[in-house]
């Protein structure tokens, strides 16, 4: 199949001349995604362009193309014959009146811009965007990419953007009650936020800011855990935050760290088998912390379960049944 992969793209805060890239360079889950998944395409056979995210490195199969909005999509489509669009962008860069077969993947909280033909990343925000019968397929994570360790060092982890909503907080509160230090990786661009938390936890929170892909993998690997305390708090989207698919649980499993997560969106569905599930608003003590982490998961069993939920290439192999849907007009809402 020749399939056309759609990215939204946004500047690097870092190095503003930079488009993000897939893989990025640093913060970015839905560039990671889109790298996992083009990896299970192109180890299946199919070929893929890529649109949205100029400065990519292309590779055999694999072919970067400078488009950055819908009508320069539409150009590009035009001269390039394609099977399948699979839009990552939220309809943000599908020209209308698109005459090919498309299919999304939603990756917000919310309702989906298209809902015809969209995959959801969890049951959990699939019931938030009111959709019954669209499929549910895991996030993809290709443990290439990540690093297996099983020897962890004293220290939890948090990563990715230092916003209310990911629940940093209560990721610092959690770490002040085991007693170990957290180390903050990713970007704060809500300074009020940020400056509270370093102020509330000076002598618990290890602020490191962003990290690129060798970092990110080292820091990941050799964590006790890996905090994800999404909060039910207003989101980036307006909506209530209802995590979607969490990139960050599957490179963790992938890396043989297991993951204590609150109870919020895609968490308590995908975390039991690799972690445990805290209820939102639970203020743990010492004594809860320390039994906690001393009954997760081993770092080989995290791995396997790793490779069976979100191996990069079954992933990209329940996508691939769902483009030949499109493509016969098998379509769905
Ligand atoms: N990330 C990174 N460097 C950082 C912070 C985050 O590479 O400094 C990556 C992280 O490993 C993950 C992604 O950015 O792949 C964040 O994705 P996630 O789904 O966890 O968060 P969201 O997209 O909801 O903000």
């Amino acid at each position: 199949m020749r399939i056309a992969t759609l990215n939204a793209p946004f500047r690097y805060g870092a190095d503003p001349s930079q488009w993000i890239t897939v893989p990025p360079q640093g913060y970015g889950g839905i560039q990671w995604v889109v790298s996992h998944l083009i990896d299970g395409f192109l180890e299946t056979g199919n070929e893929v362009l890529l649109l949205g995210a100029p400065g990519s490195p292309p590779r055999p199969g694999l072919t970067v193309l400078p488009a950055i909005d819908a009508p320069s999509v539409a150009t590009t489509l035009a001269e390039h014959a394609v099977d399948v669009v699979h839009d990552h962008s939220d309809g943000v860069m599908l020209p209308p009146y698109l005459a090919l077969p498309t299919v999304g993947t939603h990756h917000l909280t919310g309702v989906p811009a298209v809902p015809v033909n969209c995959i959801y990343v969890s049951e959990a925000q699939r019931r938030q965007a009111g959709s019954l019968h669209a499929p549910v397929i895991r996030l993809p994570v290709n443990a290439d990419h990540c690093e297996f360790s099983i020897a962890k060092k004293d220290y939890l982890l948090y990563i990715g953007r230092v916003s209310r909503h990911k629940g940093v907080h209560e990721a610092a509160a959690f770490a002040a009650a085991a007693g170990l230090p957290l180390k903050v990786a990713g970007p704060a661009w809500e300074k009020g936020y940020f400056n509270v938390l370093v102020g509330q936890f000076p002598h618990t929170v290890d602020y490191i800011g962003e990290v690129g892909p060798q970092q990110r993998a080292q820091l990941i690997a050799h964590a006790r855990a890996l905090l994800v305390l999404s909060q039910p708090v207003k989101g980036p989207f307006g909506t209530e935050w209802c995590e979607p698919g969490s990139t960050v649980v599957a490179e963790a499993a992938a890396s043989g760290t297991p993951v204590i997560a609150s109870d919020n969106g895609c968490l308590p569905e995908i975390v039991p088998r690799v972690g445990a599930v805290l209820n939102s608003g639970n203020n743990v003590t010492a004594s809860e912390a320390e039994r906690l982490l001393a009954i997760l998961p081993s770092a080989d069993e995290l791995r396997n379960v790793a490779l069976e939920q979100w191996g990069h290439v079954r992933i990209a192999e329940q996508y691939l049944r769902h483009f030949a849907r499109a493509m016969r007009d098998d379509n769905w809402t």
